[in-house]
């Protein structure tokens, strides 16, 4: 695949003089040759310009030297004194100890590689300055392989003058060289001034730092800057840029929205009969936010453009059938609907669902996934590409190479919140059947508030199923502390016996899947023993597909009392005999993901309990959190209350994040800026539309601009 290059950009780049620095490529700097350029090119940094907007992730105090007495574990500090022992140990390897004291204290730095030079060099009654974290070792504190230089001989640099700034680094691009460079591009912005492309109005009522000033200070913060501020994001001048950012992001989808509606789309004008029947046919009647959904689809489809709607509803909401009737409309009009789910198990619990549904209506109703293969899968590609199936239901499979439908009007994505603007452009581009691009429509139950919502998918349109269907009975939530464990192995008990059946699901071990998958390994076992008579299986992310759709297919058919899970079983399964959701290490969860588990119970008419347990002690934070868990089973509550509880520094569940790449702003953090950044995006696209392009190419930059795929 050809990559952008810097020198492909450049030669556009260079013509004509450009006092801004805006587009002067980076090898107009000093030491800047082809290879560096192109590693600069991998950090998305091609000119000048680009060196400004890559920013810090964090900063180290190298402004004064600490007293070693004065130290803590997990502080990185400069401290500065003279090797009172220096020794080679053996443990499996030899390893260099040196003890450095200052008069307040002492620490050990531990050296586990090293050269016979510095061994030579680093010898008792020398003077070291040393920069490093500090730890708690076997011996009292010290740092692992600290930077250091001699502090007795005139060559000692004194201490920074500034914060030391910690850029995202790449494979060949060191933190000193960044910072030489970074160094040179503020000098040039100071003598040419970076080009502000806010509009003076709305500057004058940002209350936030001039673009110059915030540049300066997130790359070479001063000694006395607000240490805790800056790291948590917070400072004005991170804020000022964050808004920028934010408002460039959504610039872009606004346009790309403006865009998208020009295209040609099927316009599904038909009386309606096929989802007049399905309605009379169902035991049930919408409710009165599935009937407005409902309204709000059918609008859209009218159109002789694309819809892009996406529509949030809590788990159990209802979406499949408002899902169902859409597809209809496409039935009706002679036209094919998509559904696509994200796994099999999904897929094909959709597929029982349409083919109860719509069948009976005539209309019949397909599957395709990466299990159909040979001859029923051509058998398949054939009657979808002749049009003979009007609804096919899928995976991913769906919109492979290979597969072609006769009149696709309408695509229903399901459960994606992962889903981003990339994957949906891409989908509406494989759905195009001559020349008309499908309605999307996009269902998620993770519930946004507005303002976010607004952001992350500032390219749709958002519908809202905010109530459940009459008749279900919330899910009562406790919490208990890990140590009454045999109490809640005493609860999967009695559920059991009565007939039900148990989630239980294993923490969450960011760092390594493969330490998860044992840990629910272990789990597992240790409660097959503490329940015996009880069919006790497992599934974990590490497992193949096939074995996991086996379990989860066996739970669901009842031959499983008791499913211990990894998070894998997090989106839409539907077991309503299932009426226990035991979760561990419950603090450790977002409460977005604690309220995707707990909506997998409470799905039948039997009562419902999720336990969530944790470990001692708890957070101030996750003390909160769990209590709004116990408080509230809405998921836009939920959502609310999450958006008001997460600080800083507490684990974020980055699916709500994720969806845009950012390189400053915080989607939850900064959620207080998102208001004014939507009026400012109005106010762009309606007068000062010039400046949109430059702020997009400063901040979202060649690599990652969105646009047609
Ligand atoms: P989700 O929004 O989580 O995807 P589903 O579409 O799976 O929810 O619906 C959950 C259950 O509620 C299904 O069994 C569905 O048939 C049922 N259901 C949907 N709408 C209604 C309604 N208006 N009244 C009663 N039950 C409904
Ligand atoms: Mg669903």
């Amino acid at each position: 695949m050809q990559r952008p290059t810097p020198s492909s950009r450049q030669q556009g780049a260079s013509v004509g003089p450009d006092p801004s620095g805006e587009s002067r490529p980076v090898t107009a700097l000093k030491g800047v040759g082809f290879s560096l350029a192109q590693k600069l090119g991998r950090l998305g940094v091609e000119t000048v310009q680009d060196l400004l907007f890559l920013l810090p992730l964090r900063y180290e105090d190298r402004t004064r030297v600490v007293p070693i007495g004065s130290l803590r574990p997990g502080d990185r500090a400069v401290v500065e004194g003279e090797v009172q022992l220096a020794e080679v140990v053996f443990r499996k390897k030899r390893v260099l100890l040196l003890r450095l004291a200052d008069g307040t204290g002492f620490l050990t730095l531990r050296f586990f590689h090293f050269s016979g030079a510095q061994q030579e060099q680093l010898q008792r009654g020398v003077r070291l300055k040393c920069f490093g974290e500090v730890r708690r070792g076997p011996m009292g504190l010290e740092i692992v392989h600290p930077e250091y230089r001699r502090a007795d001989r005139g060559d000692a640099q004194a201490v920074e003058d500034v914060l030391t700034p910690v850029y995202p680094s790449t494979e060949g691009v060191q933190q000193g060289r960044l910072r030489v460079l970074t160094a040179q591009a503020l000098k040039e912005a100071a003598t040419q001034s970076v080009r502000d492309w806010l509009p003076p109005e709305l500057l004058a009522d940002l209350g936030l730092p001039p673009l110059a000033a915030a540049l300066e200070y997130v790359h070479r913060p001063p000694p006395d800057a607000p240490q805790d501020l800056l790291a948590a994001g917070r400072h004005p001048a991170q804020r000022r840029l964050a808004f920028e950012e934010l408002l460039a992001h959504q610039l872009s989808l606004r346009q790309l929205r403006r865009e998208l509606r020009r295209d040609p789309a099927w316009p599904l004008t038909v009386p309606g009969q096929l989802e007049e029947r399905l309605l009379a046919s169902l035991p049930f009647s919408l409710t009165a936010a599935q009937q407005r959904v409902r309204a709000e689809l059918r609008a859209d489809m009218q159109q002789a453009h694309p819809m892009l709607r996406l529509v949030q509803g809590d788990v159990g909401s209802g979406k499949t059938v408002v899902a169902a009737l859409a597809a209809l409309r496409a039935v009706e009009a002679g036209c094919q609907a998509a559904l696509m789910a994200p796994t099999e198990l999904l897929a094909e619990q959709h597929w029982q669902n349409f083919q109860r549904w719509l069948e009976p209506l005539g209309a019949e109703v397909g599957f395709l996934s990466g299990k159909l293969t040979g001859k029923a899968r051509q058998l398949a590609l054939g009657r979808i590409q002749r049009g003979e199936l009007p609804v096919v239901v899928g995976t991913h499979a769906l919109f492979q190479e290979g597969v072609r439908f006769a009149r696709l009007a309408l695509v229903v994505v399901d459960e994606q919140h992962r889903f981003g603007v990339h994957q949906r452009l891409a989908l509406r581009e494989k759905g195009v059947c001559e020349g008309r691009f499908p309605h999307q429509l996009i269902m998620t139950a993770t519930p946004i508030p507005r303002t976010l919502a607004m952001t992350a998918y500032a390219d749709l349109d958002v519908s809202v199923i905010d109530e459940l269907p009459p008749g279900r009975t919330p899910v009562t939530t406790v919490v208990l502390p890990d140590s009454r464990r045999a109490e809640v192995v005493e609860r999967i008990h009695s559920a059991v016996r009565e007939g039900r059946q148990a989630y239980w699901v294993c923490p969450l071990i960011e760092e390594s899947d493969v330490l998860e998958a044992q840990a629910a390994e272990d789990t597992a076992a240790v409660l097959a023993e503490a329940l015996p008579g009880i069919q006790v299986a497992l599934v974990h992310g590490r497992m193949p597909a096939a074995g996991k759709e086996r379990t989860m297919a066996r739970f669901k058919a009842g031959a499983i009392g008791l499913l211990v899970a990894t998070t894998v079983i997090e989106v839409g399964v539907d077991v309503p005999n299932a009426s226990l959701m035991v979760i561990e290490n419950a603090e450790r969860m977002g409460l977005a993901q604690l309220h995707q588990l707990r909506g997998r119970v409470g799905r039948g008419e039997h009562a419902s309990s999720c336990v969530l347990m944790y470990r001692a002690p708890l957070s101030e934070t996750a003390r909160e959190r769990l209590k709004v868990m116990r408080e509230t089973t809405d998921g836009f509550e939920v959502a609310r209350r999450d958006l008001e509880l997460r600080g800083p520094g507490e684990l974020l569940g980055t699916r709500q994040t994720g969806l845009m790449q950012l390189k400053v702003a915080d989607l939850m953090r900064d959620a207080d800026l998102l208001p004014r950044v939507h009026r400012a995006a109005e106010m762009m696209l309606e007068r000062h539309t010039d400046n949109i392009a430059p702020l997009k190419r400063r901040w979202i930059g060649a690599g990652t601009r969105y646009g047609k795929v």
